[in-house]
């Protein structure tokens, strides 16, 4: 049985990077039919916070990949120490006396490996059995450590599902910490308990902790528990190769940056699955069953996956062109569904008929579900902002001609069938009446409806907009023509 995991700590929000990491998961389980498991991973009481565990269910939730289970590492300690007790008792973990500075245990004076990395002090690690039992009775704190072989043969080597065989000499490991001196169990003693426990057959995580692993193995076989297999994925970097962080490069880095500038999570999930991995089809585009169907560790690089932002362009132009297709793509009535809440948030009061109507209208124009708010802000304003006169008045043509086009306008408006194809009929009529082009007929009543040149199809936009609002905006457009054709004949006057 499939069994895998992801395992955020809640000391900070939901990073891309652990978004993908969960999709892998995710995907690996369900293209083996196995389980997903979200456990957290809070024994670092100090550094948690419940705004961090809660933006990670957020972000989490938004991509919608349902977990299978859930548990929380606090409330499982119980089972961490009893592991941390029987390698105890093997002899394979000591105790460490030496007192803690500053929540950190002192490593000042201690063997140090080939690079000067700290290893263990000898003192602690050659302490009595009696010794030992003596002083942890005595309520003196400690740390315990795992006793790492100190021979110059022994190497811990694991298959890893992307990086391939993997060795270290255990002479190079330092004498690592499974309980803090506070009682806690470390990341790597609870990691290793809880994957054990929890049956967890693939470890699938970031590369940050391929160098981990070694220690996981020690532990695993030291607690005589069998170790899952292991796939350590690419890191995500910035443009310039630096590993992507918070502090570095800010929002684009959180996952709630992508929801809140309106991409679709099945277009951000699909994006993610694209850094890092090459699905064997080279198709860009794939719908989730696809993802799940095409799913393997062998499409996974070795190389770091560049996410591509600029200062300037917060979002990698790959995932603006996918989340474009996605929207581009999907059934108009469900992605009205889903820019009715964005309309409503930015405080626009839109009914879902009014936002079905419209929807077609803008489907091919938005990349983001927030376009729809500088895209089709106009249906939803109770007032356009004043007309740029230049705006109203035809190419080819002047003050004049943008009047006599609004005025035919308003009459066809208030008299044709409010219907696209009747609104097309009777407006390129009117043209023809007035003896000009086409373009120039629509381009004054475009303007005077939308409040600018670049918008929706007009027809469209006219039956959404309703009768009463688009006359209501050509009489307004039609004073300010009024108000410019005077100006102008008082500027005729001036020069006579
Ligand atoms: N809590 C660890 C982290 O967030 C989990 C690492 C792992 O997957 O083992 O990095």
């Amino acid at each position: 049985m499939i069994r895998v995991r992801f395992a955020p700590s809640p000391t900070g929000f939901l990073h891309i990077g652990g978004a993908r990491t969960f999709i892998f998961n995710w995907l690996y389980a369900r293209h083996n039919g196995g389980a997903m498991i979200l456990r957290i991973d809070d024994t670092d009481v100090e550094r948690n916070t419940e705004a961090s565990l809660q933006s990670i269910f957020a972000g989490l939730r938004w991509l919608d990949l349902p977990w299978d289970e859930l548990y929380k590492q606090s409330d499982r300690l119980a089972l961490h120490r009893q592991i941390a007790d029987a390698i105890l008792h093997k002899g394979l973990a000591y105790r460490d006396f030496t007192p803690a500075q500053s929540g950190e245990i002192d490593k000042s004076g201690a063997h140090q490996g080939a690079q000067g990395a700290w290893l263990f002090h000898a003192e602690m690690r050659n302490l009595s059995r009696e010794e030992s039992d003596r002083r942890a009775s005595a309520g003196e704190p400690f740390a315990l450590r795992f006793r790492v072989p100190r021979d110059s043969e022994t190497h811990v080597t694991f298959n890893d599902g992307v990086f391939g065989e993997q060795s270290k000499a255990t002479a190079d490991i330092e004498d690592f910490a499974l309980l803090r001196s506070d009682g806690m169990p470390t990341y790597h003693l609870g990691s290793c308990a809880d994957d054990a426990d929890l049956r967890i057959s693939h470890i699938i995580r970031g590369q940050e902790h391929l160098a981990n692993t070694f220690k996981h193995i020690l532990i695993f076989e030291a607690a005589g528990l069998t170790p899952p297999q292991f796939a350590h994925l690419p890191l995500l970097v910035a443009p310039d190769g630096a590993k992507l962080s918070k502090r570095k490069h800010g929002p684009v880095v959180s996952v709630t940056t992508y929801r809140d500038a309106g991409f679709l999570p099945e277009a951000f999930v699909n994006f993610l699955c694209l850094l890092g991995w090459s699905p064997k089809n080279d198709r860009e585009q794939m719908p989730r069953q696809e993802l799940v169907d095409a799913f393997s560790f062998e499409g996974i690089h070795r190389s770091n996956a560049v996410v591509n932002f600029k200062d300037d362009d917060p979002f990698d132009p790959k995932a603006l062109w996918l989340n474009a297709e996605y929207i581009r793509t999907m059934p108009a009535a469900e992605l009205s569904e889903r820019l009715l809440p964005v309309v409503h948030e930015a405080g626009f009061a839109a009914t879902p008929q009014k936002m079905a109507q419209i929807t077609p209208l803008i489907q091919e124009r938005i990349k983001l579900l927030r376009d729809v708010l500088t895209v089709a802000d106009f249906f939803f304003v109770e007032q356009l902002p004043p007309y740029d006169p230049a705006e109203l008045i035809p190419q080819k043509g002047d003050a004049a001609m943008a009047l006599r086009a609004l005025e035919s306008g308003r009459t066809v408006l208030g008299s044709a069938g409010f219907t696209h194809d009747e609104l097309d009929a009777a407006l390129r009529k009117a043209a023809g009446e007035l003896g000009i082009k086409t373009g120039q007929m629509f381009q004054p009543i475009r303007v005077a409806v939308c409040g600018r040149k670049n918008a929706p199809p007009l027809f469209g936009t006219l039956e959404a907009l309703g009768r009463e609002t688009s006359l209501a905006r050509i009489e307004a457009a039609i004073e300010n023509i009024r108000a410019i054709e005077n100006i102008q004949a008082v500027e005729k006057l001036k020069s006579i």
